[in-house]
């Protein structure tokens, strides 16, 4: 009879129920349910007594102890204009006791600077995060580049570093990418069978290699794409490129830099369920949505001690996915970021776009590396300015119009207000990098 291809079960699950002190007959999910309740009840005392902005915030609710964990939806959410005012007010610990501080560009605007607070216990959460999730993929010995921020004590690509040494994995700390042909020669010296890199750096990288008739050989095995959502189109141009497994993780410096992360399944991501408690949400009307359906992605901090975050609103719109993994866990699949609350394009109230629809037909397309897109909103009608950058030869225009018209949104735009499409193409020279930071369509 031939081998069955089994699937390993996420690491996650044996993580998870160390952390919570389950034992392996016993029904994981109540027992986390019960965990939950406790940190939740923890936590909340916890900000209350040490935080002045949730002494004041939890006023009327601290009193009240939750009975299940649908009590939580009782407390009032914090969002990101809170951190941006009041984050020293946030914190529990004095300031001597944090090691790590994260300063978020909020995007230019005349909005204060977002910033989050970490103790050395914080991110040692976080470097055990990184481990278990990496070892999904990663194994003693190999050698593992880090395109992605490194260079301060405490970065994301530090702690990457330092959870890939307790692997008994070679951590090669590189920084996000500068030149592409210097780090395809890195790639290629150091024989990295594993990587780490943002999506759309890592699909210029690929398309550049592929342009370059593969040289020199790369050795990638596996690839891990953070920071930004992963599309499908990359997803599958990044395989096919590179030959490599790619798997994708969720999460955001709030969250303590880890979120979640995809098992061999490729199906959705294994949450951090002993450290975060997550909720999905109606973005409209703050309500819980039934298990299954689409919403804004909340969580709550169970472990944290710097600046913990209670009812926290991400802006992301994810949903559960219902059943179970074929990996075999019971732990829940959160499903992959479609789309932020502020990055879409509201055509009416069921109908939007946003520049993952984009993505989807720009980045499947070879030869193009990157795009920019914003929006006009002129007096009778719409314009839609797509600037893309190529590899080399420029791509006939006629096809990417037919392809973006095959958006549903947007050729419902075009029928209701009059849509022009206008699209620059630019070729670019070895020299262009993509930005590294979150993209979303821009509006003017
Ligand atoms: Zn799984």
């Amino acid at each position: 009879m031939p081998a069955q291809h089994v699937i390993p079960k996420t690491p996650l699950d044996q993580w998870i129920m160390m952390k919570i002190n389950s034992r392996p007959d016993s029904l994981i999910n109540q027992r986390l349910d019960e965990y939950q309740l406790e940190k939740l009840q923890e936590t909340i005392d916890f900000v209350y007594n040490n935080s002045p902005f949730y002494h004041d915030r939890l006023r009327d609710f601290a009193e009240h102890k939750l009975t299940c964990l649908n009590d939580l939806t009782r407390l009032p959410f914090t969002i990101q204009e809170d951190i941006e005012a009041s984050a020293l007010q946030m914190l529990c610990v004095s300031q001597s006791d944090i090691s790590r501080v994260v300063t978020l560009d909020t995007s230019g605007t005349t909005r204060k600077p977002k910033r989050l607070y970490f103790t050395r216990e914080d991110q040692e959460l976080t470097v055990d995060f990184f481990k278990t999730g990496m070892s999904t993929f990663t194994e003693q010995g190999d050698h593992v580049m880090i395109l992605l921020p490194g260079e301060r004590p405490g970065s994301v690509g530090d702690l990457l570093a330092v959870s890939i040494e307790r692997l008994g994995a070679i951590p090669i700390k590189h920084g996000i990418i500068h030149s592409i042909p210097e780090t395809i020669q890195i790639l290629a010296d150091t024989k990295a069978n594993v990587a780490v890199g943002i999506p759309i750096q890592m699909i210029a990288l690929a398309r550049y290699y592929e342009q370059n008739n593969y040289n020199p050989k790369l050795t990638l095995q596996r690839l891990l794409v953070s920071t930004d959502y992963l599309p499908n189109a990359v997803r599958s141009e990044l395989q096919r490129i590179l030959g490599c497994e790619i798997f994708d993780h969720y999460g955001m410096t709030e969250m303590g830099l880890g979120g979640g992360v995809e098992c061999c399944a490729h199906n959705g991501y294994h949450m951090r369920e002993a450290d975060l408690f997550f909720e999905i949400i109606d973005p409209q009307t703050g309500k819980t949505v039934p298990y299954g359906n689409y919403g804004e992605v909340v969580f709550t901090t169970l472990t944290r001690n710097g600046m913990p975050l209670i009812r926290y609103r991400t802006g992301d719109l994810s949903r559960i996915i219902p059943g179970t993994c074929q990996c075999g866990t019971s732990l829940y699949r959160l499903d992959y970021i479609k789309t932020r609350n502020s990055g879409r394009i509201q055509i009416d109230d069921e109908c939007y776009f946003s520049i993952s629809d984009l993505d989807e037909i720009l980045l499947a397309i070879p030869g193009i590396v990157d795009f920019s897109a914003k929006i006009f909103y002129q007096t009778s009608s719409v314009l839609l300015k797509i600037e893309i950058i190529t590899m080399e030869k420029p791509i006939p225009k006629t096809s990417i119009y037919e392809s973006l018209y095959t958006i549903p949104a947007i050729n419902i735009l075009k029928k209701k207000s009059g849509l022009t499409i206008l699209i620059e193409s630019f070729t670019c020279n070895n020299t262009y990098i993509p930005k590294a930071g979150k993209r979303k369509i821009l509006v003017s």
